[in-house]
C-alpha cells in the first residue's frame, strides 16, 4: 500500500491514472476486466487480439506514471497523492490545477466532486471538498493566519466554447483579455466561503444547475468542462489560486462524423480543448516560453495556472476496467503519457 512518505513533493507535473471497478452493467454483459496494476506506478492493458488463424491472444501494453491506482482505492488516497500536495502551493503565491481526464463514465466526477450517483449525493468526498477542507485546515497554521487570508469559491462550467456560472443559474459569461494578457471572466461571483459545509453547499448548488433540464446527468456533462476553483486573496488582491477541472469526456472527439451538426461542432471543440491544454501542460513542465493558451476557451481562461513560476499542476486519467472500453482507455493513457 502506498505511504504518504511516497509522496513526492518538488515536481511541477503529476500524472496519474485511477481504475474503477467493473458496474453492475459491465458484470451483467459479462465484460472482462483488461487493466491490471502490477505496482504503484504501472498500469497494464491487456487487449484480446485474434490471429488470422482465429486463434486469440492477449496483446500486452504497459505505461508508468507518477502514481497508478486500482480500483480499490479511495478518493482520500487518490486525493492524498494527487491534489493535496498542491494545496501548499497557493499558500506559497502559487497556482495549482488539478484535472480529471478520461472516457465518459471512467469516474471523473466521482474522483472530483463525489458520488452523486445514488438518492444521498455525497460531495464530502470528492476532491473539490477535500481539498477545501485542507485549505481551512492550513489556514489555521500560524505561519498562514498572520497572512490574514480571505478564501472565495467560483463554479463554472465551459461549453462548446461559452463559458457560464454554476453559482448564478447558468449566467453567460464574457471572457476578455487586457493588454497586459490578462484573462477576465466578467462577472463571474466569487462566493466567500469560511468553512467547508459553505463549500459543500456551494458543490451541490453548482452540480444541480450544471444538470438541471438535462434528461441524463452524464449526456450533459460529458460535453462540458466543469471548473472548480478555491481563491485566496490578501487585502483583495489574489494570493494562490486552485483549479479543480472535471473534464469532457475525452471520446467526444468521435463525434465529429456525428450527422448531427451540433454534436459535430461540440465533437470538435471538445478535441481543440482538450489538445490545447496537452499543449499547455507540455510547455509548463518544459519551461518553455510560449504558452499556446489562446487555442482555447478552457487554456484561456486556465492561462495564469499554465504562466508563472509556481505554477503545479496534476492529471488524474480515470479508467474504465472492460474490454468494450479499450480502445477509449488506451486513448487515455497515451494522451496521459504526452503530458507527463
Ligand atoms: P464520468 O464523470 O467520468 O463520466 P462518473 O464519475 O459519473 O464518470 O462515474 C460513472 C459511474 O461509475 C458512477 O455511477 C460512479 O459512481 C461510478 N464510479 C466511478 N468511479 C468509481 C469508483 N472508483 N468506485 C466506485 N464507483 C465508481
Ligand atoms: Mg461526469
Amino acid at each position: 500500500p502506498l505511504t504518504t512518505a511516497d509522496l513526492i513533493e518538488e515536481h511541477k507535473i503529476c500524472v496519474c491514472v485511477r481504475k474503477r471497478p467493473l458496474n453492475k452493467k459491465e458484470l451483467t454483459m459479462k465484460d472482462l476486466d483488461v487493466i491490471t496494476i502490477p505496482s504503484k506506478d504501472v498500469v497494464m492493458v491487456h487487449e484480446p487480439k485474434q490471429k488470422v488463424d482465429l486463434t486469440r491472444f492477449l496483446e500486452n501494453q504497459t505505461f508508468r506514471f507518477d502514481y497508478t491506482f486500482d480500483d480499490t482505492t479511495t478518493n482520500e488516497m487518490v486525493y492524498r497523492f494527487t491534489a493535496r500536495p498542491l494545496v501548499e502551493t497557493i499558500f506559497e503565491r502559487g497556482m495549482a490545477t488539478c484535472f480529471a481526464y478520461g472516457q465518459t463514465g471512467s469516474g471523473k466526477t466521482h474522483t472530483m466532486g463525489g458520488d452523486f450517483s445514488g438518492k444521498n449525493q455525497d460531495c464530502a468526498k470528492g476532491v473539490y471538498a477535500l481539498a477545501a477542507r485542507d485549505v481551512f485546515l492550513m489556514l489555521k497554521k500560524p505561519n498562514y493566519k498572520k497572512l490574514d487570508l480571505q478564501v472565495y469559491a467560483t463554479f463554472f462550467e465551459i461549453y462548446s466554447g461559452k463559458v457560464f456560472d454554476l453559482l448564478n443559474r447558468k449566467a453567460k459569461l464574457r471572457v476578455l483579455e487586457d493588454g497586459k494578457q490578462q484573462v477576465q471572466v466578467v462577472g463571474l461571483q466569487e462566493k466567500d466561503v469560511k468553512c467547508t459545509e459553505d463549500v459543500l453547499k456551494l458543490i451541490e448548488v453548482g452540480n444541480s444547475c450544471r444538470t438541471s433540464g438535462q434528461t441524463s446527468a452524464n449526456a450533459h456533462s460529458s460535453r462540458s468542462h466543469a471548473v472548480f476553483q478555491i481563491i485566496l486573496r490578501r487585502k483583495g488582491k489574489m494570493h494562490g489560486k486552485f483549479s479543480l477541472i472535471d473534464l469532457a469526456g475525452n471520446e467526444r472527439g468521435a463525434d465529429t462524423s456525428s450527422a448531427d451538426r451540433q454534436t459535430r461542432l461540440e465533437g470538435a471543440e471538445i478535441n481543440k480543448s482538450l489538445l490545447a491544454l496537452k499543449e499547455c501542460i507540455r510547455a509548463l513542465g518544459r519551461n518553455k516560453p510560449h504558452t499556446p493558451f489562446r487555442a482555447s476557451k478552457l487554456t484561456q481562461v486556465l492561462r495564469d495556472s499554465f504562466i508563472g513560476e509556481n505554477s503545479r499542476t496534476c492529471m488524474i486519467a480515470t479508467i474504465s476496467p472492460g474490454m468494450t472500453s479499450c480502445e477509449n482507455t488506451l486513448n487515455t493513457l497515451r494522451y496521459a503519457n504526452r503530458v507527463k
